[in-house]
């Protein structure tokens, strides 16, 4: 297997599947068998997981709310969405734990990375849930903190689409993808990856980033074994 730990960051849009909005039980159910084939080979997975299926804190100022406020609903949302998640997982045999930068200690652990360490070596999935616990923080920068902090060997952005392109793919059908591309070529190109914050935060610390298409069954653990899907962004 290509890594032995990795950080698997789920948006939380991911989770509608075809609806507009929420959880489609059915999309989670999926996740959670493509994360049992992974754990399978002997693979660490921790889990971040988005929230903008509920809300984002953007969307609570453009209607006049206050951002902070806005941003806390985000970072619940995500909780929401984590003890989702983490029902699915264990309705596939899984061991699982749910940490969180805020505490809810009724319903999850808090965040403690040699409780979380101490979890994946014992095979158990780790959700990381409210981000990184601030606002104005999104959860691709949770997810590159917490993998950076784990010590991941890969941040696994799960998507739609399979990878990193020339141009936005759903709007320009001449666009080509990347098998891999640089930090820097990211930059320079114009390419969105991930927000500002999140992409120099991995870029610093070395990390590397793998977009790939998540809705496609098998694909995740493809990718693990070493084949070519979805792009790797990387400092060679
Ligand atoms: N959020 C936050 N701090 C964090 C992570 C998230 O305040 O460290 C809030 C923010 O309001 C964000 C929302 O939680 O809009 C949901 O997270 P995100 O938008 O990253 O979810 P995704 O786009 O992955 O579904």
């Amino acid at each position: 297997m290509k890594y032995k730990r990795i950080l698997l960051k789920l948006s939380g849009e991911a989770l509608m599947g075809e609806r507009q909005y929420g959880i489609d039980p059915q999309r989670l159910k999926e996740y959670a068998q493509e994360i049992k084939e992974v754990v399978a080979k002997n693979i660490e997975v921790a889990i971040v997981i988005g929230g903008g299926n509920i809300f984002r804190g953007v969307a609570g100022e453009l209607n006049g709310m206050d951002r902070v406020q806005g941003d806390h609903m985000g970072m619940l949302a995500t909780c929401i969405n984590g003890l989702a998640l983490q029902s699915a997982l264990e309705d596939e045999g899984l061991q699982t734990r749910l940490q969180t930068a805020i505490e809810i200690k009724e319903i999850a652990e808090p965040y403690i990375k040699r409780k979380a360490n101490r979890h994946l070596e014992k095979g158990r999935v780790v959700i990381f849930g409210a981000g990184t616990g601030n606002p104005y923080f999104t959860t691709d920068t949770a997810a590159v903190l917490r993998a950076i902090e784990i010590n991941a060997d890969a941040i696994l952005k799960g998507t739609r689409v399979d990878g990193i392109y020339t141009s936005d793919p759903e709007k320009d059908k001449n666009a080509t993808k990347f098998h891999s591309i640089t930090f820097k070529d990211v930059i320079e190109k114009g390419l969105k990856v991930m927000d500002m914050t999140a992409f120099t935060l991995s870029e610093e610390n070395e990390l590397p980033i793998i977009v790939f298409d998540m809705n496609k069954t098998g694909n995740l653990l493809k990718l693990l074994s070493g084949e070519q899907i979805g792009t790797v962004v990387n400092n060679q």
